[in-house]
């Protein structure tokens, strides 16, 4: 279930436990062409958002391949995802940090530049330009944890914890300025006329995909307590 631009691939890289007595040592990772027979796309969802992005649940009946299909070593599937998904958390907090920047210039260009009330720029009351300065400063402390997390994983260093503290906090970000921007702009924030409204529904994946939230906090603190159990 779930596979990401399933629609458009030829090639899956599926996760399969080839020998189930070793648990998750028995995880192996295959290549699978689309092509291969008994390989089939079962279902395209209607999503929430990200819906330029296709995600499918797909079926696998009776699937055979070469055993040339087999992707690295045998039993060594568990620690490629692992290693992917740690990796992936930084793309994902990039992913929301960006949407988040975008959702607030969409809104301060709006509030700053066109929308008028009481003879001034909604954007010049003290009551928005606080909430605007706020939202900002967020959006650049996500930034900055994003840069973090990859300039320790460039240099070679452990950043599991420096990613997932990134996506964490990057998917909280996107969906607080994505929604308070729609407020910014009033009704011209909730209607498909903009991208306003596009944004707070594609923020809402941030919290979800690639571990959700509650599994970032997990992964956090775990690697928290090793570092301060005496
Ligand atoms: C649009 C989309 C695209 C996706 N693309 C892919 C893809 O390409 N490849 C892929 O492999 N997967 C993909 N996924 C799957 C995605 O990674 C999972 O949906 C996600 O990890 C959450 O798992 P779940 O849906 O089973 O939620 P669940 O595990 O059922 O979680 C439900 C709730 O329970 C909480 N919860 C669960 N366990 C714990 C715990 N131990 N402690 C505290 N809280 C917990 C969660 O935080 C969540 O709030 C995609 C999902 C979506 C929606």
């Amino acid at each position: 279930m779930w596979i990401t631009n399933s629609v458009e691939a030829d090639f899956f890289i599926v996760f399969a436990n080839s020998d189930p007595s070793k648990g998750y040592k028995g995880i192996t990772a295959f290549v699978v062409e689309k092509s291969a027979k008994g390989f089939s796309i079962a279902k395209k969802e209607k999503k929430l958002g990200i819906r330029a992005s296709s995600t499918c649940v797909i079926n696998f009946d009776d699937v055979e391949i070469p055993k040339d299909q087999l992707l690295g070593e045998e039993g060594q599937g568990y620690k490629y995802a692992i290693g992917l998904l740690n990796e992936g958390r930084i793309g994902i907090a990039a992913q929301m940090t960006g949407l988040a920047l975008g959702a607030w210039e969409n809104a301060a260009g709006y509030v700053w530049n066109d929308r008028k009330q009481f003879n001034q720029y909604v954007g010049e009351f003290q009551g928005m330009q606080h909430q605007l300065a706020q939202a900002y400063t967020e959006i650049c402390a996500a930034r900055a944890l994003v840069y973090n997390a990859s300039r320790k994983k460039e240099a070679g260093l452990d950043f599991v914890r420096d990613a997932a503290m990134a996506k964490l906090y990057a998917s909280q970000v996107a969906g607080r300025v994505s929604g308070q921007a729609i407020e910014w702009m009033g009704g011209m924030g909730f209607v498909r006329e903009g991208i306003a409204e596009k944004m707070f529904r594609d923020s809402k994946i941030g919290a979800i995909y690639e571990g959700t939230s509650n599994i970032q906090l997990t992964t956090i603190a775990k690697l928290l307590q090793k570092d301060y159990t005496r």
